[in-house]
């Protein structure tokens, strides 16, 4: 548990603006969470509380959802895709995701997407 150095979060459990250095924050691992601008830190989702109480409460409800793999890697694709809407090659995909083409195949697969329709541009 670290206490955060951003000024002027909320708590993510009661929504109170917190003081600055007054935030108490951890990371829980994610995997419906993508980073907005770092893809290394997608699937570790931050947590901010007012109080450590509202931490635990937080801690608790991140620890009840299952973390799965194959979420994260259809996060990342769904991410790509959205910039680029007329379709990417598996490779290109790949490159773009930093996953591999098995993976990519398998998050396709989780989504219930081909793997077609994710890639091959017209
Ligand atoms: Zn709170």
């Amino acid at each position: 548990m670290n206490r955060n150095p951003e000024p002027l979060e909320r708590c993510g459990q009661c929504q109170a603006l917190i003081e600055e250095g007054e935030a108490l924050g951890t990371h829980v691992p994610d995997s419906s969470y993508l980073h907005p601008h770092d893809p290394t830190r997608d699937g570790d989702r931050p947590l901010i509380a007012c109080s450590p109480e509202h931490l635990a409460e937080l801690m608790k409800a991140a620890g009840a959802r299952p973390y799965l793999d194959v979420e994260l890697w259809a996060g990342k694709i769904d991410r790509a895709l959205a910039t680029c809407p007329q379709g990417l090659s598996l490779y290109a995909l790949a490159v773009k995701t930093g996953l591999t083409q098995d993976q990519i195949e398998q998050a396709a697969l989780w989504s219930g997407r081909s793997v077609h329709s994710l890639g091959n541009p017209p």
